[in-house]
């Protein structure tokens, strides 16, 4: 746009360049070499291309702008500096990969600008949403009639699930949340694991409940609950359980824990963010039996699913009770007799997060959901397997798509992190596990192969050698 154009002129320029925009086409040329190179790509960015982030410093921009310039710029300083969480080595923290069909999904959603609120604002996103519900309860063999609701996250799915389970507990005791708040009710007990997720703890925090009044049930070598020291549970309990350790990738032993709860009325929370999906395994099921005698689940779609980013979901066995908790109303709100997404989740406006579910299982199907699975599962017990070859030392069982990873003293497995994260060569985070520093591995992509983690495990390997050079040299 040149200096004379008036606002006029430019929205008038827009409506007309819109519908096949340049621009929609660069944005594809830039995708497609950004994936076509993406496995060359240092997985984490080096100084330069992290130095060079300082392009984007800048004040307020004063006029209009080049659209093609910006693009151009996001695509010169932006692909250089993100981490390659599309490749096969990014193992860090439990970050998902993303599917062909779940971003075309998704360009061609964001196109629609759908709103998902309501069916008034977007028939189509309800229609799909209403769709992946009954797939999803069918796949993890959750309750028939299981209400779900989409979300950014598991933390986002988890604070909607001690929400509602709180004011259902409430509620069995004549208390309305809702109307009455929280000051003056009657006490509820929360009872969780003591490798319960953080964001359990903020839920819990944000919630009113303060996560340090929590009865912590110790946990054994693997983080699993240990069901012997769960303390009598009541009707007025929240009883958060885990499928699937945010380090082990270990799973509770819901038969024993739901059933005790279940005699005892407690309200039942299953933290299940990329473990849950162990259920849609016919070789990992056995991990996730008696998950059904639970109440609330909040798993991830960007995780196991490798559905693209923003897709937590809320899952609730008693859909009044969600719909309660997450209560919207408004004089010009118009509900319908079809489904309202707004009635599952804390949000009104927000993006058609279901499209982009709904293509990826239907994409995927019951076996490919499951091959999915077997297949991170496989290689992340193939990495395991190969470190401990070189000589590493893997603490965890492998049941599920986790490794924990230590070298033979503490330092050297911390300063091998350090080696390992500057090599570009694959990445990993680092955590603690029952007080000694430890490298965590995640396989949670499709696009990992065996030759990636042969690379990898090379480069763990060349990480050590190095770490054990400048331990020598201090
Ligand atoms: C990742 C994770 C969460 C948080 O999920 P987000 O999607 O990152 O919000 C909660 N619990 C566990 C066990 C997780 O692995």
């Amino acid at each position: 746009m040149s200096a004379s154009t008036t606002p006029h002129d430019l929205w008038q320029q827009l409506r007309v360049t819109f519908p096949d925009d340049a621009l929609l086409e660069q944005a594809k040329a830039y995708s497609t070499a950004y994936l076509q190179q993406v496995n060359e790509q240092r997985v984490f960015p080096d100084d330069a291309a992290l130095s060079a982030l300082d392009h984007f410093d800048e004040d307020v921009p004063q006029g209009v702008g080049d659209a093609q310039a910006i693009l151009r710029s996001l695509n010169d300083y932006g692909a250089p500096a993100t981490s390659v969480h599309v490749g096969g080595r990014y193992f860090g923290f439990v970050n998902g990969g993303i599917l062909p069909i779940g971003l075309a999904a998704r360009w061609l959603s964001d196109a629609w600008d759908q709103n998902a609120g309501l069916h008034l604002t977007s028939p189509i996103a309800a229609k799909l949403e209403q769709i992946s519900e009954k797939w999803v309860v069918d796949l993890l063999g959750l309750p028939t009639g299981t209400a779900m609701g989409v979300v950014t996250g598991t933390s986002t799915a988890t604070l909607c699930g001690l929400v509602a389970g709180r004011n259902a507990l409430l509620k069995r005791q004549g208390w309305d949340v809702n109307t009455q708040g929280l000051f003056g009710a009657p006490p509820i007990r929360v009872v969780m694991g003591a490798h319960a997720h953080g964001t359990v703890k903020r839920a819990l925090a944000l919630i009113g409940m303060g996560h340090g009044t929590a009865e912590i049930v110790p946990v054994d070598e693997q983080g699993r609950m240990d069901p012997d020291q769960l303390p009598e549970l009541d009707e007025h309990t929240l009883l958060i359980l885990q499928a699937g350790n945010v380090n082990s990738g270990a799973f509770d032993d819901f038969v024993t824990l739901c059933q005790r709860a279940n005699e005892a009325g407690a309200w039942v929370h299953i933290d299940g963010a990329f473990g849950l999906w162990a259920a849609a395994s016919p070789s990992k099921k056995h991990l996730t039996a008696g998950i059904d005698l639970a109440d609330f689940w909040s798993v991830d779609g960007h995780k196991t699913l490798n559905t693209p980013y923003d897709c937590g979901l809320v899952l609730c066995k008693d859909r009044a009770a969600l719909a309660a908790a997450m209560q919207a109303s408004g004089d010009y709100i118009h509900y319908s007799d079809e489904r309202d997404n707004m009635l599952y989740t804390m949000d009104m406006s927000r993006q058609a997060r279901g499209v982009s579910l709904w293509a990826t299982l239907k994409f995927l199907g019951r076996e490919g959901v499951a091959g999915l699975i077997d297949r991170l599962c496989e290689h992340a017990t193939l990495f395991g397997q190969e470190l401990q070859g070189a000589g590493f030392r893997v603490l965890n069982e492998m049941v599920f798509n986790q490794v924990i990873v230590a070298c033979d003293q503490p330092a050297v497995t911390q300063a091998t992190l350090k080696h390992i994260q500057a090599s570009g060569e694959c990445w990993c985070g680092g955590s603690r596990w029952f007080g000694e520093p430890v490298i965590r591995i995640s396989v949670c992509n499709w696009m990992t192969r065996p030759e990636d983690i042969q690379r990898s495990v090379a480069a763990f390997v060349k990480a050590r050698e190095d770490a054990l050079r400048d331990i020598a040299n201090l």
